[in-house]
């Protein structure tokens, strides 16, 4: 992807400046015009456009296989702008109970707002023609499912959605493009919480909407109307993360299915969902859908008590007890107690998630390091 340079010098730099401007002088109302008219590159109000958030949405646009992609501030504001951008009062919404949380939230906002909502258990994808209405406009799921790793068949959900005109949507987040591409599976967006595998290093929020470009030019018209433009800095520094991303993919899925296949076979840990592992019940569309591996996270249970849970988690040493995911180093928490939080107590349980169930975001350290860390404090359980 060679360009013009972005700047007035005569070569090009090697990063994308970043242009911290909210606004950009117009030489003369002709230019004015060309710019508005798309005859020329130009930019007017940062909440519009930015060149550093543009040169980022073409490098992720690549990944997806996308024609274009939105970049925005955060996941859930790709998610958000998604929902406002395609449903209506009235319209029905078929969305997977293995989102991620906020999700729930809001459904809550979508239900107030008079959309109808079908809550669906990813393990049951394959009976979505059971649930699918007329009014139904959008299916919304995530592949392999934070945090319990659940695999939905993007294939199986673009028949069911074809017969009423609905669409599929797609968040990638887990997967990363790296192991799956859902746009040619089939779905009309992919969705991702770029602060996580995409960005990579604990030190920036975004979201990313990737598609073609009908749906570039409405997802963008809802960013511009409601503001939720990524600034620049962040822009850069996504961009930055993605330099390294298919190395750090790769030695995620390599780390996570190292993990996965040690911990299966341990007798402090009750039950591992990883789609990488023969005896998920995911892995034979998993590995229909994803190439070069299966992903950076995997979630286990700890015996079968919370204070187990928390005894292992406190003994790591080289994995750290924190949030989030897809990053440089290794990430561990349990979601009950954290990412679920929000959550009402009922729906933190009912889907399989336990009070000791771990999730497990694989870094970039040596496999040994990581198996040595899992044997230590599983030890002191
Ligand atoms: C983290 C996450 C989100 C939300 O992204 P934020 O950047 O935290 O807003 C959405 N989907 C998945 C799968 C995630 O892991």
């Amino acid at each position: 992807m060679r360009k013009k340079p972005l700047t007035p010098y005569g070569n090009r730099p090697m990063v994308t400046p970043i242009v911290n401007a909210v606004n950009y002088e117009y030489d003369s109302f002709e230019v004015l015009r060309q710019i508005t008219d798309g005859e020329i590159d130009g930019y007017t109000y940062h909440r519009d456009d930015n060149p550093t958030v543009r040169a980022v949405e073409k490098k992720v646009a690549l990944l997806e296989g996308a024609e274009d992609c939105i970049i925005c501030t955060t996941g859930m504001a790709a998610c958000t702008m998604t929902f406002l951008t395609y449903l209506s009062a009235g319209d029905n919404l078929i969305i997977f109970h293995d989102v991620y949380g906020a999700n729930y939230k809001v459904a809550l906002i979508l239900e107030r707002l008079g959309v109808d909502i079908t809550w669906l258990d990813a393990r049951d994808g394959q009976k979505t023609s059971d649930y699918i209405k007329p009014n139904t406009k959008m299916i919304f799921c995530e592949t392999p499912s934070n945090p319990l790793c659940k695999v939905v068949d993007i294939a199986a959900l673009r028949k069911e959605a074809d017969k009423v005109g609905a669409m599929v949507v797609v968040d990638n987040t887990f997967a990363t493009p790296y192991h799956q591409k859902p746009l040619q599976l089939g779905a009309d967006l992919v969705i991702h919480s770029a602060t996580k595998g995409l960005g990579g290093h604990n030190d920036l929020m975004a979201g990313a909407i990737a598609s073609n470009k009908e749906h570039y030019e409405l997802l963008w018209f809802t960013r511009q109307a409601i503001g939720t433009t990524l600034d620049a800095y962040s822009a850069s520094l996504l961009e930055r993360g993605l330099k390294t991303f298919e190395m750090r993919a790769e030695k995620m899925a390599v780390n996570a299915l190292a993990m996965a296949q040690y911990l299966e076979g341990h007798p402090k840990i009750a039950r591992v969902f990883y789609p990488g592992l023969k005896k998920d019940p995911g892995y034979e569309v998993a590995c229909r859908q994803m190439k070069d591996g299966f992903g950076g996270v995997l979630a286990f249970d700890v015996t079968d008590s919370q204070e187990d849970a928390k005894k292992f988690i406190n003994s790591l040493e080289v994995i750290y007890h924190a949030v989030s995911l897809g990053s440089t180093e290794s990430l561990i928490c349990i979601p009950y107690l954290t990412t679920m939080l929000y959550l009402p107590e009922e729906r933190r349980t009912t889907f399989g998630v336990g009070l000791n169930t771990v999730r497990l975001s694989a870094g970039l350290e040596k496999t040994d390091a990581l198996l040595a860390d899992l044997e230590q404090a599983l030890q002191k359980v």
